[in-house]
């Protein structure tokens, strides 16, 4: 699948779809999700044109991967969820239901999540 840069997300981070941001650098923008599914929902959103994980893992230089995560992880101790506790989503594909064409990580938390998987 080729990257679409029509994506709402890719319009996020150029600047022609407001978002609630948390946390951006170089590597990231983090925003809050619109339809949250847990006290704390945030997407974080590489910035760069990849598709979702697996295309992120298979294209993106390595010193952007260790950004992003980096990126994540720091977006995460803003949201302060680190003491309690987050779970992080990503949706490759179909199966898994994504519906952004962007790669992303979803932060939960701010609640006991339950199990994995509804
Ligand atoms: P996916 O299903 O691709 O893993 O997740 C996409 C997420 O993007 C969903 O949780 C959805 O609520 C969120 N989303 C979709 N459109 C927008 C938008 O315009 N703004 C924000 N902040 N979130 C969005």
């Amino acid at each position: 699948m080729s990257y679409d840069s029509s994506n709402i997300f890719a319009k996020i981070l150029r600047g022609e779809i407001p978002c609630k941001k948390v946390y951006e650098d170089d590597f990231a923008l983090a925003f809050h999700d619109i339809q949250p599914e847990a006290p704390v929902h945030v997407l974080v959103v590489p910035k760069g044109e990849f598709v979702s994980f697996n295309d992120f893992a298979e294209r993106a230089k390595p010193e952007f991967i260790a950004g992003y995560m980096a990126a994540v992880q720091k977006t995460s101790a803003l949201l302060g969820v680190v003491e309690n506790g987050y779970r992080l989503i990503t949706n490759h594909g179909a199966d898994a239901s994504q519906s952004v064409p962007h790669f992303h990580v979803h932060i939960l938390g701010g609640k006991q999540l339950g199990k994995l998987l509804p």
